[in-house]
């Protein structure tokens, strides 16, 4: 007889429903020879962006040289190329480059950044709805992930007295995600300095992921987190996935401010963990300098007339247009979260929803509960294809849903 071999037991908890059993069963359709209109990654080539051809240039340019391993925490001119990017914005905190580690994306620094930090049972509050690798990294490292609310009557801006509430003697750190994923806020200076004040009075860490802080929508103005909280210390996540198209290059950044020489310890933990990963993808590393010191092309996607603008306006335009749906229009980042009214749709099971869509129109999305969102009430669309695809593909929604009876 044999044993089964079974997943480790510190899997129980880790949950990342964006590529979880709906996208399990695109997969499978798109075997069977159907076309699946995906829109639950945030994954910008295979629409038709671009990235900024200097960048590509720069990366086949620096491949011959790019072949041995790199130190751990990144290249030096990429790191010095972070550096000299926010010193360049106005307001945030002094950094130099041992501030500076790269990653292969944020998602290996959230790992790192966490890992590092909690013991078991710490707690780590994240709002909800939230980007849900952050609850599961918590999870896997040993965390308690503590939920607080963003409020959808108020810009999805996060609840402070929740977020209050919820802070105990186990608490580490606040985690920000702005602008968010998956409701497209992007939060007043007046909120992150409330959020900034909780950190400091309770003696917690700042993790802010600003991987959106370029796709920005009207008038919207992102405010770093780091620049209200100087005096806190605040890890600041960012990369080249979104606002430079190349998420398949995996290259991304942390950057340490606030009182560095009262947590030597944890950061050389971090650089520890950067090193036993012997280091990030080094062909990417090249991308970094150009793509932050050229030309900021993200800027004609966003403004009038820009494509990411027209396609948030047509989805938002769109959904208004579906009886019983609602959504906060977003302000940032790549997606419109909506809400349907649970008395015109009595769902008790989202995920179920989404494999019904899925199976009758060959729509994929994400149901609100990957993002730990508590009811069966929202689905994350992305707002990545062409005006015509996305107006087409949220009517056939709204299609969908008029006859749509959960058993
Ligand atoms: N953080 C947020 C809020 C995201 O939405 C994503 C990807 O969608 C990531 C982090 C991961 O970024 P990366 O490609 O740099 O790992």
């Amino acid at each position: 007889m044999t044993t089964p071999v079974r997943q480790s037991g510190k899997l129980r908890d880790v949950l990342y429903d964006i590529r979880g059993p709906v996208s399990a069963r695109a997969a499978a359709l798109e075997a069977e020879g159907h076309r699946i209109l995906k829109l639950n990654i945030g994954n910008p080539a295979p629409f038709g962006f671009d990235a900024p051809a200097e960048i590509l240039q720069d990366v086949i340019a620096g491949l011959p040289t790019a072949q041995g391993y790199s130190d751990s925490r990144g290249i030096q001119p990429a790191r010095r190329a972070v550096v000299h990017h926010y010193q360049l914005q106005g307001g945030f905190p002094a950094i130099d480059i041992d501030d500076v580690w790269l990653g292969n994306g944020v998602s290996e620094l959230i790992s790192l950044a966490l890992q590092a930090l909690l013991d078991n049972g710490d707690e780590v509050l994240i709002p909800i709805p939230d980007y849900p690798l952050w609850t599961a990294v918590t999870n896997l490292a040993g965390g308690v992930p503590v939920h607080y609310r963003c409020d959808e009557s108020n810009g999805w801006n996060p609840d402070l007295e929740d977020l209050e509430s919820k802070i105990t003697d186990r608490t580490k750190v606040i985690v920000v995600i702005n602008p968010n994923n998956p409701t497209g806020a992007v939060y007043a200076r007046k909120t992150l300095t409330g959020i900034a004040e909780l950190a400091r009075k309770h003696g917690l860490v700042l993790m802010a992921d600003e991987i959106y802080d370029k796709i920005l929508y009207d008038d919207a103005a992102h405010v770093p987190m780091a620049s209200v909280a100087p005096d806190v210390l605040t890890l600041t996540f960012n990369g080249l996935s979104k606002a430079y198209r190349v998420c398949g290059y995996r290259a991304g950044w942390l950057v340490v401010t606030g009182p560095k020489e009262n947590a030597r310890d944890y950061l050389e933990g971090i650089t520890l963990l950067a090193s036993m990963r012997l280091c990030p993808n080094v062909p990417a590393q090249n991308a970094i300098q150009v793509a932050l010191g050229g030309y900021q092309s993200i800027k004609e996607l966003i403004l009038p007339g820009g494509r990411l603008l027209e396609q948030r306006d047509t989805a938002v335009g769109e959904l208004r247009k579906i009886p019983g749906v609602s959504v906060v229009e977003p302000k940032g980042a790549l997606y419109v979260f909506p809400r349907l009214d649970p008395d015109v749709y009595p769902i008790h099971d989202d995920q179920q929803l989404a494999l019904d869509l899925l199976e009758s129109e060959k729509i994929l999305i994400t149901q609100g509960t990957g993002f730990n969102w508590p009811d069966p009430d929202h689905l994350r669309i992305v707002t990545l294809p062409w005006a015509r695809d996305l107006s087409e593909a949220i009517q056939r929604i709204g299609t969908f849903l008029s006859t749509y009876q959960q058993r």
